[in-house]
């Protein structure tokens, strides 16, 4: 038999913190490879999950596996996302605490399939009833709805969730899911009409073009070839081999029916799309564009309930107000073109909010105020991008995940500190990087960089993205984190283009165009009408929504008690097996983890409040059993030294109990079942 040494020399530890050399990374990472080639893609940092993609089917996702994770505590059996569920599950039951589980790591990690686990996961194990039945099979069935709409095949991964999913699955008291709420981030309107070389469009539209019945693609206008539509042929992968469109049409077209009895009228959307993107201009003596695919506007006029001259007319004018006056001028063959995409974009990103709203109406708790209901809350939300070429949507991306970093910052590794000063319990500080300074620098009031986007944005006149640059430049000049050609040294100047700035984010550098920033609001009175109704008409930039809707996704996190799965990429070949260190060590680097393991490795594993600890688990001692009269410090102090606790094994803080080690908590757990 093999010794636990010898074990321990081949799969590695289980928790990082059981790590000798803890401090590092080399040591970090060595323990990750060794666990992934056996295959144990799962590994603690104290509570974090950290999950390695190992791009093959395991058979560890099993319903016996599931069972096994019920209710057993966390050190006990091997570390799995299964793990994560069932312990938050149990706060959430025990504590009637709320809870939320952060996934994150960059494209192709795991994020979109962990979540998926997760719920299936508490599909198989919570409580039912013919009521939660339905619940569940919604919870299960909006995946389907939103992939088909919002993900799509990228050079990083076959199947990319291009925007950020928050969902709120509600608990009765018994345990059973009731209802659940989606909130989503920053769809990645421009894949509709242009995918970067090797990408495609998002998954509907092959779908539908790939799986729809002949009757409903004449009645939709449409041809079965993707080759047709000017906005599909963009990345020249209309097919990719790991994806069966008319299949995933199936699955899609039942979904969707459960969600809204809408569905034709969404496909007649979704249609339109594609009729737009074929329209054509050429220009006049002018200069000015016309339409010249007059059977495009015919089927967009059908498709979309609007007059077809108005189409027209919208796509090759533009409105202007001066001096409180409205006017009419024409638009050239690049501006046309930019308004039908503009168009386009912003008709599918209304569809998918739409379509969310449809959801979240299908998975509404039925009964509210019948009983108070505990939320358990999934993010699976995008990593850090970093490209060639940078544009507005990793901008907020990667703002998003600065936010995130500092959420974690503040819940974790600050919070930590704090608690054991306030508790009086002594600590040597670790030293970390708050990344706050960049958050201010892009959303400080009045100077931050998406004030200044929104005050030129708005500015009447003549704002551009340059005159953007320059207020940026005036405002933010010496700031640590901000570059730009002009404020760069000679060196510097060469990496850096006249309409590109760049931020030094906590995860590195990345170099932004600005071009585009400014984005002008015409042709949304062509919106259908429940689009148009959606979304207010925004009086303030996407950068400034974004904002709003992040502040109030973070105010969401801090009311609830979070866990973590840190997931990370093992290749960019999409292939098991394959361990690229670089790569990894980027990861390790982006997510924090050496410095999330510090603290670990410097703290407590367990804390609770005395009141707490000491209801859960008085009955284990005859002097606090069946009530205990005096301070609940005191009654812990009388409980813990019955359980027979040594003293280096916990700390008495002034309201909460500290234990060091879990497996001096697991006895006790055990105790309990005995
Ligand atoms: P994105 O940010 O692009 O949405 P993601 O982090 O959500 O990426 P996923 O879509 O979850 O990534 O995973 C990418 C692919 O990796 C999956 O389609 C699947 O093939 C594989 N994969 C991920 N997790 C697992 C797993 N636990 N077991 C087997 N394969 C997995
Ligand atoms: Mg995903």
């Amino acid at each position: 038999m093999e010794s636990a040494l010898t074990a321990r020399d081949r799969v590695g530890v289980q928790d990082f913190v059981l790590l000798e050399n803890f401090t590092s990374e080399a040591a970090f990472i060595e323990n990750l490879r060794k666990r992934f080639k056996e295959n144990l893609i799962y590994t603690y940092i104290g509570s974090v999950l950290v999950s390695v993609n190992p791009y093959k089917e395991l058979e560890i996702y099993s319903k016996q596996n599931m069972e096994r994770y019920r209710g057993v505590s966390f050190y006990e059996v091997s570390p799995h996302l299964y793990a994560i569920a069932d312990n938050s599950y149990r706060s959430l039951r025990t504590e009637r605490k709320d809870q939320c589980i952060l996934i994150s790591g960059e494209s192709g990690a795991g994020k979109t399939e962990a979540t998926k686990k997760i719920l299936q996961y508490y599909a198989v194990t919570c409580p039912a009833s013919q009521q939660v039945e339905t619940v569940k099979d919604r919870l299960l069935q909006s995946n389907p709805v939103l992939e088909a709409f919002g993900n799509a095949k990228t050079l990083r991964n076959d199947n990319s969730s291009r925007f950020g999913k928050y969902m709120d699955v509600q608990f009765d008291y018994r345990g059973a899911p009731v209802g659940g709420h989606i909130l989503n981030y920053l769809l990645e309107k421009s894949r509709v009409v242009h995918q970067n070389h090797g990408e495609r469009n998002f998954h509907i539209f092959y779908q539908l073009l790939e799986g729809g019945e002949e009757d409903l693609l004449r009645r939709l206008g449409l041809e079965k070839s993707p080759q047709q539509y000017h906005y599909l042929v963009k990345g020249h992968c209309a097919r990719v081999s790991s994806i069966n469109d008319k299949n995933d049409w199936k699955v899609v077209r039942r979904a969707l029916s459960i969600i809204t009895f809408r569905v034709n009228d969404l496909l007649s959307i979704v249609a339109s799309v594609l009729h737009l993107g074929n329209v054509q201009f050429a220009a006049d003596e002018q200069g000015n564009a016309q339409v010249t695919t007059e059977n495009q506007i015919k089927y967009l006029a059908r498709l979309l309930a609007v007059e077809g001259s108005v189409l027209r007319d919208a796509l090759i004018h533009k409105k202007i107000i001066a001096k409180g006056e409205e006017l009419i001028s024409p638009l050239n063959l690049e501006q046309a073109a930019y308004a039908r995409d503009a168009l386009a974009k912003a008709i599918y990103g209304r569809t998918f909010s739409w379509l969310v709203n449809k959801v979240n109406k299908s998975l509404a708790y039925k009964f509210p105020g019948w009983r108070s209901t505990t939320v358990l809350g999934l993010l699976d939300i995008y990593g850090f991008e970093v490209f060639q070429h940078n544009s507005f949507e990793q901008f907020c991306i990667n703002y998003c995940n600065e936010k995130l970093q500092q959420l974690f910052i503040e819940l974790t590794l600050k919070s930590e500190q704090e608690e054991y000063e306030s508790e009086g319990i002594a600590w040597e500080p670790v030293q970390y990087f708050n990344n706050k300074i960049i958050c201010d620098l892009v959303e400080e009031k009045f100077k931050g960089i998406i004030s200044i986007l929104d005050e030129e944005c708005l500015r009447p006149g003549d704002a551009t993205d340059t005159t953007f640059l320059e207020k940026l430049e005036e405002t933010v000049k010496n700031h640590p984190h901000f570059l730009t050609h002009k404020l760069a040294d000679q060196k510097t100047r060469k990496s850096l283009g006249r309409e590109e700035f760049r931020l030094l984010h906590y995860a590195g550098e990345v170099t932004y165009s600005v071009a585009g920033k400014c984005v002008p609001r015409s042709l949304l009175h062509l919106l259908p009408f429940e689009l148009k109704q959606l979304h207010y008409i925004a009086k303030t930039n996407l950068a400034t929504q974004f904002k709003n809707s992040l502040s109030k996704l973070m105010e969401i996190l801090m009311s609830k008690e979070p866990s973590y799965i840190r997931c990370i990429k093992p290749n960019d070949a999409k292939q098991a097996d394959r361990f690229d260190e670089v790569l990894i060590r980027h990861q390790v680097k982006y997510l924090g983890l050496m410095e999330n393991l510090r603290v670990r490795r410097a703290g407590f594993a367990y804390r609770r409040k005395y009141e707490v600890f000491l209801q859960r688990y008085k009955s284990l001692c005859p002097e606090t059993w069946p009530t205990w009269d005096g301070r609940p410090h005191d009654g812990v102090a009388v409980l813990v030294k019955h359980l027979g606790y040594k003293q280096e094994e916990y700390k008495m803080g002034r309201t909460k109990i500290f234990i060091r080690f879990p497996k001096t908590l697991f006895a006790t757990e055990d105790a309990l079942e005995v």
